[in-house]
C-alpha cells in the first residue's frame, strides 16, 4: 500500500512510470496527466490515463483538482479520437479502493474501447 498524497511515492510503480524509471508506451505527455498503454490490456484499446502527482485514488480528490480532472478527461477524448474509437464509444473508468477493485494506488482512469461493454460491471 502507497502512502498518501505527494509530488512523487518511490515505492509507487506509476510515479516511477511517470519519473521514466520503468517503461511504458506514452499516448499522451502533458502538465498534469500522462497517458500510456496497459500493461495487460482487458479491451482492443486499454489506455491509462495517470496524475502526474501521487494521488492514491479519486476518493482523494478535491475541488482544487479541477484543471486535473479537466486535462484527463480532454486527454481521454482526444486519444479516443486517435485510437479510432470514439465514434462507437467507449468507456472511461476509475476504480476505487478494495471492492471497486483497484490494484495500483495511484490515480488513474481506464480508457477502454474497440469492443463492447455490459453494464454494470462485474
Ligand atoms: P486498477 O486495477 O488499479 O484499476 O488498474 C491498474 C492497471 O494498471 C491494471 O489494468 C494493470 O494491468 C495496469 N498495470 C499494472 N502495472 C503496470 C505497469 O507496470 N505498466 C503498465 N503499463 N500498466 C500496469
Ligand atoms: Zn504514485
Amino acid at each position: 500500500m502507497s502512502g498518501g498524497r505527494s509530488p512523487r511515492d518511490p515505492d509507487c510503480i506509476f510515479c516511477r512510470i511517470v519519473a521514466g524509471e520503468v517503461p511504458s508506451t506514452g499516448v499522451h505527455a502533458g502538465d498534469r496527466v500522462i497517458a500510456i498503454r496497459d500493461i495487460a490490456p482487458r479491451a482492443p484499446t486499454h489506455v491509462l490515463i495517470l496524475s502526474r502527482e501521487h494521488i492514491p485514488s479519486a476518493a482523494d480528490l478535491t475541488s482544487d483538482d479541477a484543471a486535473l480532472l479537466a486535462d484527463a478527461f480532454a486527454a481521454a477524448s482526444e486519444i479516443a479520437r486517435s485510437e479510432g474509437i470514439a465514434e462507437r464509444g467507449y468507456r472511461v473508468v476509475t476504480n476505487v479502493g478494495q471492492w471497486g477493485g483497484q490494484t495500483v494506488d495511484h490515480l488513474h482512469f481506464h480508457l477502454m474501447g474497440g469492443r463492447s461493454f455490459t453494464w454494470p460491471p462485474g
